[in-house]
C-alpha cells in the first residue's frame, strides 16, 4: 500500500513539475506574443495620428485642391462638379412630390407635401429598405440614363408620374438644409460613402464659362471622397485595402472615413494580430479572413460597449467572427483599435469641413462680425455612430478655435438627401396643385 501510494505521489509530483514547466513556457511564449500584439496596436496608432498640426495641413491641402478643381476640368483629384443648381428652394414650393433616394446601403422612398411659404412641409412619409446584396453588385441596365430607365419603368406599370430632377444626395442635403435655414453653406454626407457640396460664388469658378446666374451662386458637388494628399495619415492596412478594392487609387479620403470601410480597416489590423501575435489562438479564425465581414455598425457597437467585462465585444466577436472565449485584455485591445480607426476618420472629416469654411473665408471672425455658417450633415454613420460624431464636432472646435466656433453650427439633417431632392424637383417643375390623398 505504502509503496503504491509513494509511487503515485512521485508520478503526481512529476506531472505537476511538467505542468508547471509548461505553464511557465506558455507564459513566456504568450507574453512575447502579447507584446507583439501591443506593438502592432501601438505602431498602427502612431501611423494614424492626427495632431492639430497635421490636420491643419490637411485643411490647407483641401483648400488648395478646391481652387485647382474649380480652375479647370481635371485640375485636381477633386472634381468640383458644377451642379447647375444656381437657385436653391425658396420655401414657396407647393405640391406633392416623391423622392427616390438610392444610397450605397439603403433605398428610401419619400412623399412630401409642400404647402408653400406659410406651411412649408405639410406632410412627409417615408419607407426605407436595405438594398439586397445581389442588386448591389448586379449589372442590369448599368451605363443607361437613370431618368430614362426610371421613366420607362413607371410607364410599364402605368404610373402617371414625371421625373422632374435627378439630384446628387449631397446637393439634396444642401437644398433641404437651405430650405430650413438660410445660413446653410455646405452639406456633408457621412454614410456608406462620404461627400460634400457647398454654395460657391459663381465668379469664383474659373472653369464656368457660361453666363453668371442671377443669384450669383453656384452649387458645387466636390466629390471629396476622392481627395488625397501626402498629409493624410495612411497605413499599410489602408494601402492593401485600397489595392484590393474595386477602385484602386481612387476615393482615398472616403476609404479612411466612411461607413463602408471603417469596420474593414479594423478587421485588417485584427487579422495581422491574429497572424503574428496569435491573439485568437494558433490559427487565424476563418471568418476573420473574409473581407468586409466586420461592418461599421458592429464596430460601433464594440466601440460603445461600456460594460465592465466588455460583454458586447464578446458577443460581437462570437456572432460575427465565430471567435469565442476572448480574454478581457484582448477585448480592450479591440475597443482601442476601433477608437483609433473612428478617431482618425472623424478628425479627417472635420478637417475637410474646415477646408470648405476656409475656402469660403468663414474660418475666421472678421471685425467682430457674427456671421453664422451652418453645415448640414446627413448619413447613417453620422446619425448612428455617437463617438464618431462627437469626435468630429470636438475636432471642428479644436481647429476653428472658440471664437469662430461660436458662429459655426453643424445641423443634423435626417433624410436631408431625399427631402432636398423633392424640394429641388419642386423648384424645377410647374407647381402642381393637388388634394392631399
Ligand atoms: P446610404 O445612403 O449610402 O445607403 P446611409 O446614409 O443610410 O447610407 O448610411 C448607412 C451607413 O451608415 C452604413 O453603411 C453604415 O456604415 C453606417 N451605419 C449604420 N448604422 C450604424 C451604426 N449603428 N453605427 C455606425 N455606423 C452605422
Ligand atoms: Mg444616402
Amino acid at each position: 500500500m505504502g509503496k503504491v501510494a509513494m509511487g503515485a505521489t512521485v508520478v503526481c509530483a512529476a506531472a505537476v513539475c511538467a505542468a508547471a514547466a509548461l505553464v511557465v513556457r506558455h507564459r513566456m511564449k504568450s507574453s512575447g506574443k502579447w507584446a507583439r500584439a501591443l506593438a502592432i496596436l501601438k505602431e498602427f496608432e502612431e501611423k494614424c495620428g492626427t495632431p492639430s498640426s497635421k490636420l491643419k495641413q490637411v485643411v490647407d491641402a483641401m483648400t488648395v485642391e478646391m481652387h485647382a478643381g474649380l480652375a479647370s476640368e481635371g485640375g485636381s483629384k477633386l472634381k468640383m462638379i458644377i451642379s447647375y443648381v444656381d437657385n436653391l428652394p425658396t420655401g414657396d414650393e407647393k405640391g406633392l412630390f416623391y423622392a427616390l433616394d438610392l444610397g450605397g446601403t439603403n433605398f428610401r422612398v419619400l412623399r412630401v407635401l409642400l404647402g408653400g411659404k406659410e406651411s412649408h412641409v405639410v406632410k412627409q412619409e417615408f419607407e426605407e429598405v436595405s438594398i439586397p446584396p445581389h442588386l448591389m453588385t448586379g449589372f442590369s441596365d448599368v451605363g443607361q440614363d437613370v431618368v430614362g430607365e426610371l421613366t420607362k419603368a413607371m410607364e410599364r406599370i402605368g404610373l402617371d408620374m414625371r421625373v422632374a430632377a435627378l439630384v446628387n444626395d449631397t446637393i439634396g442635403t444642401l437644398a433641404g438644409g437651405r430650405y430650413n435655414n438660410p445660413d446653410v453653406v455646405a452639406a456633408v454626407i457621412l454614410g456608406t460613402g462620404t461627400n460634400a457640396a457647398y454654395v460657391e460664388r459663381a465668379h469664383a469658378v474659373p472653369k464656368w464659362h457660361g453666363l453668371l446666374p442671377k443669384s450669383g451662386d453656384m452649387v458645387i458637388n466636390m466629390e471629396w471622397g476622392n481627395f488625397r494628399s501626402s498629409h493624410l495619415p495612411l497605413t499599410e492596412y489602408d494601402q492593401t485595402l485600397d489595392a484590393e478594392s474595386l477602385n484602386p487609387g481612387e476615393q482615398i479620403f472616403e476609404k479612411m472615413i466612411s461607413g463602408m470601410y471603417l469596420g474593414e480597416i479594423v478587421r485588417r489590423v485584427l487579422c495581422k494580430m491574429a497572424e503574428e501575435a496569435a491573439i485568437f489562438g494558433d490559427t487565424v479564425p476563418p471568418k476573420l479572413k473574409i473581407p468586409f465581414i466586420l461592418r461599421t455598425p458592429h464596430m460601433s457597437a464594440i466601440h460603445h460597449d461600456m460594460s465592465p467585462d466588455l460583454k458586447v465585444v464578446g458577443t460581437k466577436l462570437k456572432d460575427v467572427l465565430e471567435i469565442s472565449n476572448t480574454s478581457l485584455k484582448i477585448r480592450k485591445v479591440i475597443v482601442e483599435l476601433c477608437d483609433i480607426v473612428a478617431t482618425r476618420g472623424a478628425r479627417l472629416s472635420a478637417a475637410g469641413i474646415v477646408g470648405i469654411l476656409k475656402k469660403l473665408g468663414r474660418d475666421t471672425v472678421k471685425d467682430g462680425e457674427k456671421q453664422k455658417s451652418v453645415v448640414a450633415l446627413d448619413g447613417g454613420l453620422y446619425e448612428h455612430y455617437a463617438k464618431f460624431r462627437t469626435c468630429m464636432e470636438n475636432t471642428l472646435r479644436e481647429l476653428l478655435g472658440e471664437e469662430v466656433s461660436e458662429n459655426i453650427v453643424v445641423e443634423q439633417s435626417n433624410d436631408g438627401s431625399g427631402i432636398g431632392a423633392a424640394l429641388l424637383a419642386a423648384s424645377h417643375s410647374q407647381y402642381i396643385e393637388v388634394e392631399e390623398p
